[in-house]
């Protein structure tokens, strides 16, 4: 079931959110969060963003979907890259983000069998984002060069949700 994404301003989006004690409790919410991601066209989507304040998030790179309950991060690399990153929660706005280029997550699947994935460039970025919606921070924050921040119009939002486009779209 495809859920409707909060505002922008919502207090739920700069919260801390909460250890899942069981995870059985959130399967439906994955699921939903899954549906709604694909909807979207994100490449990843937090609990937060659809007003829940727990410690979920989903991804969907390279054409697998993937559910993390209770995740930490393990690992990063000290090689850091810039990427242009887009949110769910902040329509239409981009901005270059430094991150470690590789990450080690450790999580709970949809199951709640214990896992760790280790993760290179889209995909450890997009963890990377959604770690962070779990502990209240948007990718703005950040964003080390303002000027690096562009907000796109018609046209260009448009143009992201084009068939064929969808390897460009970074939202998530
Ligand atoms: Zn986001």
């Amino acid at each position: 079931m495809q859920l409707p994404l909060v505002q922008a301003n919502a207090a739920v989006l700069r919260e801390t959110a909460k250890q899942i004690k069981d995870p059985a409790t959130v399967t439906d919410l994955a699921s939903d969060l899954l549906a709604t991601m694909v909807a979207e066209g994100g490449v990843g989507l937090a609990a937060p963003q659809v007003g829940r304040g727990v410690r979920l998030f989903v991804t969907n790179v390279a054409g697998q979907p993937l559910v993390f309950i209770n995740p930490t991060l393990a690992k990063a690399s000290k090689e850091e890259i810039w990427w242009e990153e887009g949110c769910l929660s902040l329509p239409r706005l981009l901005g270059q983000v430094k991150r470690p280029k590789q990450v080690t997550v450790r999580a709970l699947s949809e199951t709640g069998q214990r896992r760790e994935i280790t993760a290179d460039d889209l995909l450890a970025r997009v963890i990377q984002h959604e770690l962070d919606h779990l502990n209240g921070i948007l990718f703005p924050d950040r964003v080390e060069d303002l000027g690096t921040l562009r907000y796109l119009n018609d046209e260009e939002w448009q143009s992201r949700f084009a068939i064929g486009a969808e390897a460009a779209k970074t939202e998530m």
